[in-house]
This record gives C-alpha cells, sequence and structure tokens, in this order.
C-alpha cells in the first residue's frame, strides 16, 4: 500500500473507531492518539479515567514514566513519540472502577469487541516492531503468565497474515513496584535497549521510515 493510501485507510480507521459503542459497560468513549502512519505501534491496556477527557492515551502518570524511558532510552521527547509512533490498546474506553478503587480489567468480551480494531491497524500499518506495554497487552500476543520470563526477550508474532518483532515491557503505572526492583529493573533496562537498536526505532529517529 502506498504512504498515501496506508494515511486514508488509517484516517477512515480511526474515525470508525472513535464512533464504536459495542461495549455496554464501558465508562468513556474511545480515546485514539490519532492516525499516525507508522511501522511502530505501541499497546497499552485501556485508559484510565483522565485520558477521555484529556483526549490521547498515557496522558497522565503512568504516560510520563513511560516518555521519561523513551526521553532517556531514545532521546525522543513526548511530542515526538506521539507524533512517530502509532498508538493502539487492548481496549479503547475506559472500563471504570472495579470494587477496589482500581480501574478495572476488561472483560473477555469487552477485549474480543476491541481485538478487530487492532487487527485492522496491524492489516493497514503492516509494523515491523510492536511494544505491548503491561501484562494484559502482552498476553494478546504470547504467552505471559510472569513478566520475568518475557521481558527483555525479543519475540517473533504474527497476527493475520502479518507477522512482526514484539518487545514487551512492563505498565509504568505506579500501581505495580516491579519495574523499579530487582530484577524487573534490569529486564526494564535489557527491553529499553533491544527497543532502542531496533531497525525500526533507529528508523523513527533519523526522521523517517522505510519506503511502503
Ligand atoms: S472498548 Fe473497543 S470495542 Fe468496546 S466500545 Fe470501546 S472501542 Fe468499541
Amino acid at each position: 500500500m502506498l504512504a498515501s493510501a496506508k494515511q486514508l485507510a488509517l484516517d477512515r480507521h480511526v474515525a470508525r473507531l472513535v464512533r464504536c459503542r459495542r461495549c455496554p459497560r464501558m465508562k468513556s468513549t474511545p480515546v485514539s492518539g490519532g492516525a499516525v502512519v507508522s511501522e511502530v505501534m505501541l499497546i497499552g491496556q485501556a485508559p484510565g479515567p483522565r485520558e477521555p477527557t484529556l483526549k490521547r492515551p498515557f496522558a497522565h502518570t503512568a504516560g510520563q514514566t513511560l516518555f521519561r524511558w523513551f526521553e532517556q532510552f531514545y532521546g525522543m521527547n513526548e511530542a515526538a513519540v506521539r507524533s512517530k509512533i502509532y498508538f493502539a490498546a487492548v481496549c479503547r474506553c475506559f472500563p471504570g472502577k472495579s470494587p477496589g478503587g482500581t480501574d478495572r480489567v476488561p472483560a473477555p468480551d469487552e477485549i474480543r469487541n476491541c481485538s478487530s480494531w487492532m487487527n485492522e491497524e496491524i492489516k493497514i500499518l503492516k509494523p515491523r516492531l510492536i511494544i505491548p506495554v503491561g501484562r494484559l497487552a502482552i498476553a494478546q500476543f504470547i504467552e505471559c503468565t510472569k513478566l520475568e520470563q518475557v521481558i527483555g526477550r525479543k519475540f517473533r508474532a504474527q497476527r493475520g497474515e502479518h507477522s512482526f518483532d514484539l518487545i514487551p515491557l512492563p505498565h509504568p503505572s505506579g500501581a505495580s513496584p516491579w519495574h523499579k526492583i530487582s530484577p524487573g529493573k534490569q529486564l526494564l533496562a535489557r527491553a529499553l535497549r533491544q527497543i532502542a537498536r531496533h531497525p525500526a526505532i533507529v528508523d523513527l529517529r533519523k526522521g523517517g521510515t522505510r519506503c511502503p
């Protein structure tokens, strides 16, 4: 697909996505990072309570940590990351709070409903690299019973007819200290270095992408 056709297809996709109302238990309308044509996709879990108002994914505290990692390891500030990487999520709407007061984990039917959006994005963008952030996002592609077994490693994964590299990251939210203490701290640094070396990220940092 030519770059202009890809942009058009993604524009149309995002316009449809933000109108989606498939899941009646969701507490917000979909949050989108915009139609950024990229060979790198970042997949979060689901927006928190602030993102729908701020109208972009990773807009609050978890985002601050995530963008700090990108700045530190790739020299890309938040604006550069948002303009060069396509942001997706397992679910695009805020699921509401669980009885314990934490953000509710999306239910299997909601994850199923929303997976078609991600599948279509992979079909349009044909990414070279996907970065799933957090256990739920990682588990959409590979088995993830323990973060220690997947963080710091690169995998080859497939969705439909397209295969791509997968480098998982832990969730940057303050809810879990996993990435701040050993061995998570070292494994996170290893994963961030692997992402920094990946050719798709090297191209992004140079300011371009490979010809489609
Ligand atoms: S979670 Fe996904 S499938 Fe469900 S309403 Fe939101 S955008 Fe649609």
